[in-house]
Order: structure tokens, then C-alpha cells, then sequence
């Protein structure tokens, strides 16, 4: 099971009712947080998600309503006590940002690990409940990241996590496994035992489908980006404009309309789409969900605290 909480919606300014850009992807307690607007700590200390296993974190680009909840919540997390290295990744110059923000977070217990990304693919994996970038193929979360057309460098996020292959009794035996074995080769271990090596696919047989999510703020509506967020199980998606009559605005402004993003998630073929990354001036996005649902049916609007469930399928 994967949970995500929308912590801000808002670009932009921050509005009493709305923060700006963050969200928290949680799965087994480990957590991945994308963007980092002002106010971000506020439903992440409401919900009790926890500052300190807080693993890796995503920043799409260095505008201000995406960064600047930074500093303080690096130093609330030195205060969680934490010693454990943070990763944060992100576009081209980004170690800048996070230097220039760190000014006001000097004295933090533990080190910051800044990969500047002109990679497509990141992946973790989960190793002793904590997630650690790997290069393994075998890696449970693939991050890969696209370029987006917006103002300035900004990257789309692609999150893969993946379903290790069901346990099978009968393969275990049949390729003569000792069972004290079992359970480490089922995480996926490979181990050495008695002079022979032990790799996983002697005991794991039928495959099962992981989750995808995928999330694309802020950024004019480009091609590459239905392939690279094809058949996600949800699209988090900027919905800055929610007027059709706003599409100029979007076009000047390098973002999109609500009809944009649904289109994108219609032609990717994504079971969900949700929109965040509201413009102050769209006080009731529920006024505009139409031009999405026109397009796309699943589409659905975040508010500040939404929580969202994903499961495995079976
Ligand atoms: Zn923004
Ligand atoms: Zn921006």
C-alpha cells in the first residue's frame, strides 16, 4: 500500500486556505516528498506522518512556491533528531538553491547528499527500512525524471515502485533451497551457503504488477510527457488554470489549463488524475472540473490534507 497526502495545492502565493506546492508519497513508513512550498510542515506535523524518516526529496524546479518551505523544514528535521544522510534531488543547480536556503538551517545534525539531475533514471531501493539510491536493476523504487517546458529548468517526476514476485513453495523445492533460506531470498537477497550461490529467482515465481505515480508541475503540456507518464496508476497533474478562457495566460505563463492536463491523461491512458498547483486567482477550481471530466472522466481535484490511498492490485 502506498499513501500520498497533498500538503500544499496552491502555487504561487500561499492563501489561507491553501499552501503551497508539497506532497508526501509514504510507502512502509518510508517517505518520498516532492516539492517543498511554504507551509508544507503543517499537515505533515497535523497527520503525525513524521519528519525524521523522511528519505529522499524531490524538488521539480527552484521557483519559490515550490522551494521555500526548504529551510525550515531541514531544520525541523534536525530537531526530529535525525542522523541518518537526506537525499534531495532536482534539476541543474539546485545545490545552489538548497545552499542558499541552508544559510538560515546551519546547524543540522545530519549530512544532505544534492543530486543534480541530468539523469532520466534514480533508483532506491529499500535497504534496512531506509531508502538508499542503488543502481541495482532489482531496485523496489525507480524515480526517473523528464524535463518539462516551464520558465525555468523544471522535472516531471515518475515514481516506480515495484512488486517483488510472489513466493513459491513449490520452485523452492523443486530447486533444492534450504528453507532457512526462504525468507531472505523472497526480499530479494542473493546469498552465498555451503560454496553455492542462492539467487532470488529460485524462489519467486509469478510476477505482480507494481504502482505507478506520476507527477508533472509546472510545465506547458509537451508531448514527451504522454509516454513518460504512460498507463500511470495516478497523474498528479499542475492545474493552474481552470478556465478554458485562461489558455492564453497558460501558454505566457508556461503552465496549463485544466483541459490541457486531462488531455495529457487521457492520451497516456492513467487510471486517475488528480490537479494541484492552483493559480491564487482560482478560488473554486470545483467550478471548472467539467473541462477536465470532458476529457478525461477520472479526473479529480487535491485540496490541502487530501489524502489518497494506492494498493496492489490483488
Ligand atoms: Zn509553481
Ligand atoms: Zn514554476
Amino acid at each position: 500500500m502506498v499513501d500520498i497526502t497533498f500538503l500544499g495545492t496552491g502555487g504561487g502565493m500561499p492563501m489561507p486556505f491553501r499552501h503551497l506546492s508539497s506532497l508526501m508519497i509514504n510507502y512502509e513508513g518510508r517517505k518520498i516528498l516532492i516539492d517543498c512550498g511554504e507551509g508544507c510542515q503543517i499537515w505533515i506535523r497535523e497527520y503525525g506522518l513524521g519528519f525524521k524518516s523522511i528519505d529522499v526529496i524531490f524538488i521539480t524546479h527552484g521557483h519559490g512556491d515550490h522551494v521555500n518551505g526548504l529551510s525550515g523544514l531541514l531544520a525541523t528535521i534536525g530537531n526530529s533528531g535525525r542522523e541518518d544522510e537526506l537525499t534531495i534531488i532536482g534539476p541543474k543547480g539546485i545545490k545552489g538553491i538548497v545552499e542558499g536556503l541552508m544559510v538560515t538551517a546551519r546547524y543540522i545534525p545530519y549530512s544532505i547528499n544534492v543530486i543534480e539531475c541530468d539523469l532520466d533514471n534514480l533508483n532506491f531501493k529499500i535497504q534496512n527500512k531506509r531508502i538508499v539510491p542503488s543502481d541495482e536493476k532489482t531496485s523496489e523504487i525507480i524515480i526517473s525524471t523528464l524535463p518539462l517546458e516551464h520558465s525555468i529548468e523544471c522535472i516531471g517526476a515518475r515514481i516506480e515502485i515495484k512488486r517483488r514476485a510472489r513466493f513459491s513453495k513449490e520452485l523452492a523445492e523443486k530447486n533444492d533451497v534450504p528453507k532457512m533460506l526462504w525468507s531472505r531470498l523472497q526480499k530479494g537477497e542473493e546469498i552465498e551457503f555451503e560454496g553455492k550461490i542462492y539467487g532470488s529467482n529460485l524462489v519467486l515465481g509469478e510476477k505482480r504488477k507494481g504502482i505507478i505515480i506520476s507527477y508533472i508541475t509546472d510545465s506547458r503540456p509537451i508531448d514527451s510527457i504522454v509516454d513518460f507518464i504512460k498507463e500511470s496508476d495516478l497523474f498528479i497533474c499542475e492545474g493552474t488554470y481552470g478556465d478554458d478562457n485562461d489558455l492564453e495566460k497558460a501558454i505566457k505563463n508556461k503552465h496549463m489549463t485544466f483541459r490541457e492536463g486531462a488531455a495529457l491523461a487521457q492520451k497516456a491512458n492513467v487510471k486517475e488524475l488528480i490537479f494541484t498547483h492552483y493559480s491564487p486567482a482560482l478560488l473554486n477550481p470545483e467550478e471548472f472540473i467539467n473541462n477536465a471530466t470532458d476529457t478525461f472522466e477520472d479526473s479529480v481535484l487535491a485540496n490541502d490534507g487530501m489524502k489518497k490511498v494506492l494498493n496492489f492490485i490483488d
